[in-house]
């Protein structure tokens, strides 16, 4: 069945069927989806090395075991997130039990990108499966033998009934995203971003977008050059630089210019060898769409380092452009290859004037030994992420949210993240119909009068904040309880009118 409409209503009855409630049910689930990582790993490496010539290292810890993690996390975890969670209270509601319970939203839609094309779209999809959501899965088709694969594994491992893999282009998207969901997670560019949005907005439907930009660097000469070198060129030649956090170009004084590219150049040997082509480490360019649009990048300034490439293999090496002009397209688009351009700036003011000038960047990077200085960009700039002295590896912290902010995303996913991110949280006010409630609550009602109103400003005045514990809360309660009765008593009201 690949009619968008049957997949969805068959699922939707299946949410309503309430089988996906049941937090055993959905350990389950997880534990196979962990199997498959473990059973199927060497089918799993081979397709990400047919999409993207992807080393087995950056697979492994990308991809593989980057998504084992994560459910091994939720898996330790999803007792106590999924359990309702007590919240402070009022006077006015000492004798009550507020507390937010943890529902899932129902069928959940997850669009991935071929980039990390099983980490991107199967990370999500865990989260919605520990949240208790159903899910209509859609790999990118651009990262085919991924896609294919997932068609074909899925199935075996995830009940068909709750969660189904749903392939096709934009075609078939366009079609599925005309279908009702009641939670859109999609990654992949902004503008793509806008036509999902667009499609939720038909139903109001929540969403979490993922989505890329331009990504800036910033040097100072405080920075400690060959580590700084390091981290950056890793960063930036990870999959080929078709990483959305990828450091996306270079802002620094014109000095410190010079000696980047020194040490830039020295670590492209000490990582890649001679000729960085020979290098298995290095990922290779998806498709000729990118790799074209690449190669026209490469003409927007003065090349300092590489700026070879190889058309059939769909090599492009790990180069640096100075002298680019700010309105050429490598300075309005995201890069999303190994180009990294450089653009002066006399100091961090001029920085951080650069960077709000732009739009809100996904990840933003500080290599600086000044803190002062560090903490100004902080402080004055706007961005999904922050690394302080290194490149991508904030969103290895799974107790960081990740996400953007603008054009570069909204909302967050990543360990307790993602389950939040698929669960409402429903507010629930848990009362019961005793007496010593009802006196307690009573002066609300009318006929109102200025006893009323006195005793109700009392109740409802805010305090700061006593995180007392709930036995202690019970005490209190029954405390005040006798206190209000004895108020209300003396103020002429009989305990018999509430009886
Ligand atoms: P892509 O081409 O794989 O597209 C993403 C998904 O959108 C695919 O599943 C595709 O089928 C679907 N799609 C494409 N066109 C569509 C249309 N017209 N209507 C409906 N659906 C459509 O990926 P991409 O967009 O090339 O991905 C690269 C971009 O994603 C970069 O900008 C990158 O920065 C960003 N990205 C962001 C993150 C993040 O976590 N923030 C992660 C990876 C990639």
């Amino acid at each position: 069945m690949s009619n968008p409409s049957e997949i969805v209503n068959s699922l939707r009855n299946s949410f309503y069927n309430g089988r996906t409630r049941s937090v055993e049910y959905r350990i389950k689930q997880l534990q196979s989806l962990y199997r498959m990582y473990t059973e199927k790993e060497n089918e799993l490496l081979n397709a990400l090395y047919a999409d993207l010539r992807k080393s087995k290292q950056e697979s492994v810890t990308t991809e593989i075991d980057f998504l084992k993690n994560d459910i091994k996390n939720t898996l330790y975890n999803i007792y106590s997130w999924t359990k309702p969670q007590y919240v402070q209270k009022d006077f006015a509601n000492l004798l009550d039990t507020p507390y937010v319970q943890n529902d899932p939203y129902g069928l959940a839609l997850v669009i991935g990108s071929w980039n990390y094309p099983l980490q991107l779209l199967l990370l999500p999809v865990a989260g919605a499966i520990a949240a208790g959501n159903c899910v209509v899965i859609k790999p990118s088709e651009v990262s085919k033998s991924c896609a294919e694969l997932l068609g074909k594994l899925i199935p075996k491992y995830l009940d068909q009934d709750c969660y189904r893999v749903f392939t096709g282009g934009v075609k078939e998207t366009t079609e599925l995203l005309k279908e009702r969901f009641d939670y859109i997670f999609y990654t992949g560019n902004s503008n793509v971003g806008r036509i999902v949005h667009a499609a939720a907005n038909n139903f109001l439907t929540p969403t979490t977008l993922e989505l890329g930009g331009k990504s800036p660097c910033y040097i100072d000469n405080s920075a400690y050059l060959k580590y700084m070198a390091r981290r950056i060129l890793w960063g930036k030649t990870l999959n080929m630089g078709q990483t959305c956090v990828a450091p996306d170009y270079i802002l620094c004084t014109k000095d410190m210019q010079e000696k980047f590219i020194d040490a830039y150049r020295a670590t492209i040997k000490e990582f890649f060898g001679e000729n960085p082509k020979e290098s298995p480490d290095l990922a290779r360019i998806v498709n000729d769409h990118h790799f074209h649009r690449l190669i026209e990048l490469l003409k927007s300034g003065s090349t300092r380092v590489g700026g070879d490439y190889d058309i059939k293999e769909r090599y492009i090496a790990p180069t640096i452009l100075t002298e680019v002009d700010l309105n050429s397209k490598i300075m309005q688009e995201e890069i999303f290859g190994p180009i990294l351009p450089i653009v002066n700036v006399d100091n961090v003011y001029e920085a951080i004037n650069f960077i709000n000038c732009r739009e809100k960047p996904l990840a933003l990077y500080i290599f600086s030994n000044n803190k002062k200085d560090t903490e100004l960009i902080l402080q004055n700039t706007s961005s999904g992420s922050v690394a302080v002295n290194d490149t991508v590896m904030q969103l290895v912290v799974d107790t960081l949210p990740f996400g953007g902010v603008g054009t570069s995303g909204m909302g967050n996913y990543h360990g307790k993240y993602s389950f939040d991110t698929f669960s409402h949280k429903k507010s629930v006010l848990y009362k019961d119909l005793g007496m010593l409630g009802e006196v307690l609550s009573s002066s609300r009602y009318p006929p109102y009068s200025e006893k009323k109103l006195a005793y109700l400003k009392f109740m409802l005045a805010k305090r700061p904040g006593i995180n007392v514990g709930r036995s202690v809360t019970h005490i209190l309660s029954f405390l005040t309880g006798i206190w209000a009765l004895y108020v209300w008593q003396n103020y002429g009201f009989k305990i018999g009118n509430w009886m």
